[in-house]
């Protein structure tokens, strides 16, 4: 009957299916939520408000293939993301740019300016612990800012870690900016699906070839057997592609590989405008690490505001809860490259996205993959 089975219909899912579904494979999506779109799924509120359910997503890329792709599924409106963080001196640009350094430190900026663009150079990019390490005091009282203000509480709340115990890659994602840009992002491209996201993965996911089972878990149809997948009951001579965690889909039988959840807290507000920015960070205060007023995010015009606050924790895998962040470091690879040592074992199985290959993937990164996997395993 099929010739690739999809397990999880986020981004890395219904990418792979609808690439396989244009090479001529027959393909069978299975998806454990009542829909699809994983994390990027939006909907309206019942209060008429275009939603992001599981958290703000904002499409940004420098990936041709990728934007192009996407962009046979939907329109774009064009949305440069901007942040700021509430800080002791208000509303601050984030990340960290010339225009917060002179927000910041006044009449003194402008020497400290200087400085930054002598020594890294004008536009580029800086991680906080790279400007912490500096011998110059003026750059080592603005690395101390940066940290104490930008850095060192949201991080304790997003990981329950401070910044120079995470992977570096993890901070750099929002580094220090020489420049006078206050855009959160530096891509080509940024924007949101005109329609919403949903609408574009219906769309991706519309194709002869592709069968979506929805409130269907990877479990539900298929299982383990001799180094093999078993789909309801026959063996699977085709493809898998599985996009979950690798340690629940083994049982944890290694242990658990630690993630990080949110607790989301949505209100509605009878006015036309809450905080006049898509997204506030609280990086000196409050428990909550940022609240996004969706509207300013979709452009959408309407009398009343959603927001939504972000309350992260550790992920314990209890009923309904979601593992959105994965934590990388040493440790956690070493456990998870046990797990992938045991899917490898399976015929036919390919891990894809950021929870199956335990990575802090963005969209467009994911979206590629899956692309690239498709191409490697269809030639
Ligand atoms: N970060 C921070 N303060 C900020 C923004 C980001 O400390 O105001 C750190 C924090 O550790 C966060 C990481 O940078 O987890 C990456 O931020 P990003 O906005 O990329 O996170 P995401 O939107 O994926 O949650």
């Amino acid at each position: 009957m099929y010739d690739v089975l999809v397990a999880g219909a986020g981004m890395a899912g219904c990418v792979a299916a609808r690439a396989a579904a244009e090479k001529g494979k027959r393909v069978l999506l299975v998806e454990k939520r009542p829909q699809i779109g994983g994390n990027c799924y939006d909907c309206y509120d019942s209060y008429g408000v275009l939603i992001h359910p599981y958290g703000p997503h904002i499409f940004h890329t420098d990936r041709e293939e990728v934007r192009e792709f996407l962009s046979r599924f939907t329109g774009w409106k064009d949305f440069r993301h901007k942040v700021v963080a509430r800080t002791g001196e208000g509303l601050i640009p984030v990340p960290f740019n010339l225009n917060t350094l002179h927000q910041v430190f006044g009449p003194e900026a402008e020497r400290m300016e200087r400085k930054l663009t002598e020594i890294f150079g004008e536009g580029s990019k800086v991680s906080i612990l790279t400007l912490m390490k500096q011998d110059d005091p003026d750059l080592q009282r603005i690395g101390e800012y940066v940290y104490q203000n930008i850095y060192l509480k949201y991080t304790m709340k997003q990981w329950g870690k401070k910044p120079e115990e995470l992977d570096p890659s993890v901070t750099s994602r929002v580094p220090v900016r020489i420049a006078r840009d206050d855009g959160y992002f530096t891509n080509r491209y940024q924007g949101l699906p005109a329609d919403g996201f949903t609408p574009m993965f219906q769309n991706m996911v519309q194709h002869p070839l592709i069968t979506v089972w929805v409130n269907t878990a990877m479990e539900d149809v298929a299982e383990v057997r001799e180094n093999r997948i078993w789909l309801q009951g026959e063996p699977f001579e085709g493809q898998v592609i599985f996009t979950g965690a690798l340690d629940e889909f083994f049982g944890c039988r290694y242990g658990r590989l630690p993630y990080r959840t949110l607790e989301f807290e949505f209100l509605h507000q009878d006015v036309p405008d809450y905080q006049g920015h898509s997204v506030v960070n609280y990086t000196v205060s409050e428990k909550f690490t940022r609240i996004t007023e969706f509207k300013h995010l979709t452009g959408q015009e309407c009398p009343g505001t959603t927001i939504c606050r972000e309350y992260p924790k550790d992920y314990k895998g209890t009923e309904g809860e979601i593992p959105y962040y994965v934590i990388e470091n040493e440790e956690n690879r070493r456990l998870y490259s046990r797990y992938l040592q045991e899917a490898q074992k399976i015929q036919g199985v390919h891990v894809l996205g950021r929870l199956a290959e335990y990575k802090y993937y963005d969209m467009d990164a994911i979206a590629e993959r899956a692309l690239q996997l498709i191409r490697q395993l269809i030639s």
